[in-house]
């Protein structure tokens, strides 16, 4: 859900149900010969999207300028220094507190706004707990998540391009922008294949070690179907860390993986039709209702929640039977808050 999509009638409806928001922080610099300027900036984009979609979060406008100052040797590239970045995330998070947001979740396309994003963080913490005798509420969090680290982007990039993945104009990157934008694939002769890796320090010198702007990589390699499990392998990781981040780490142990929130969302294929459960938990479950399949996350055990008409409950339902585990889903926006019966 974007932000951007929404009434100020519907942001308030949200935030009755949850105080997450996802930020999606980017990049407009230079990618090697064949990759987009905005390659930071779209993958951040459009995985943020696909994981507010599966969680039923809002997702705040893209940040598409970050800090790349190294890569100003190449046309097209822009930045913003640290201390300017910093006063914009600041000044968005804070906006947002004033509403009552009090979990920030950035999802991140570039290495090089780690440092500053982090630096931004502790800016806003600093502001909360300076004034004398502070005791500032709400408590306020963010979390910067870069969407290529985790278990399952890394294996599947390494499966996928191994050494040759590189650290700047990867592969994995390219690839999800082709999915993306397939209309936008570029091609172009690479020499050597796989770029030099190395260190660097401001623009000058990073364009005299990196000459046609690539580290480490081979981005020839990226496909749009690459792109495209690479983008769901994203997704689920992040999706999975959102929810309890947000919704606390009681919500998701009981779920064996598998992702059942804002199951409105989810494509009407996947509903099916629930029968009425055999366990003694069928007063809970209100007879007939709905089960919405879990499908694209990696899930051993679970099959559905079913959907209890009057109550407006979801019930984790597997293999094993009902497992008590209960979504309240509050009118308004798709899902809302997870409890565990
Ligand atoms: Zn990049």
């Amino acid at each position: 859900m974007q932000l951007q999509l929404q009434t100020w009638v519907e942001v308030e409806a949200y935030l009755r149900s949850s105080r997450g928001i996802i930020l999606p922080i980017g990049s407009t610099e230079q990618h090697g010969p064949i990759g987009l300027i905005g390659t930071d900036a779209i993958c951040a984009e459009v995985i943020a999207r696909g994981v507010g979609e599966a969680a039923g979060a809002l997702v705040a406008p893209t940040i598409a300028v970050g800090m790349a100052q190294h890569h100003l040797g190449f046309a097209g590239s822009m930045t913003l220094r640290p201390s300017t970045l910093i006063a914009v995330l600041r000044d968005m998070v804070e906006s947002l507190v004033g509403h009552g947001f009090e979990r920030f979740y950035f999802i991140n396309g570039h290495g090089g706004n780690i440092a500053t994003v982090t630096a931004a963080f502790s800016e806003i913490y600093a502001a909360r707990s300076l004034p004398a005798g502070a005791n500032v509420q709400p408590v306020v969090k963010c979390r910067l998540r870069n969407w290529w680290q985790n278990r399952e982007v890394l294996q599947l990039a390494k499966e996928l391009y191994g050494d040759a993945e590189g650290s700047h104009a990867t592969p994995s990157e390219v690839a999800v922008t082709q999915f993306a934008y397939p209309d936008a694939i570029k091609s172009a002769p690479f020499d050597p294949p796989v770029a030099p890796s190395g260190e660097y320090t401001d623009a000058a010198d990073y364009r005299r070690n990196f000459p046609d702007g690539r580290i480490g990589s081979n981005p020839g390699l990226a496909t749009p179907e690459a792109g495209r499990r690479l983008y769901d392998a994203a997704v689920a990781a992040l999706t999975k860390d959102y929810l309890s981040w947000v919704f606390g780490s009681r919500a998701l142990p009981e779920m064996n993986n598998g992702i059942a929130v804002n199951c409105s969302s989810f494509p009407r294929k996947l509903v099916k039709k629930y029968r009425r459960p055999r366990s003694r938990h069928r007063r809970d479950s209100g007879g007939l209702g709905q089960v919405i399949a879990i499908a694209g996350f990696p899930c051993a055990e679970m099959t559905g929640c079913a959907v209890s008409g009057s109550s407006r409950q979801f019930f984790h339902t597997s293999k094993a039977g009902i497992q008590g585990l209960q979504y309240q889903h509050l009118p308004g926006p798709p899902l809302s808050r997870l409890l565990l019966g």
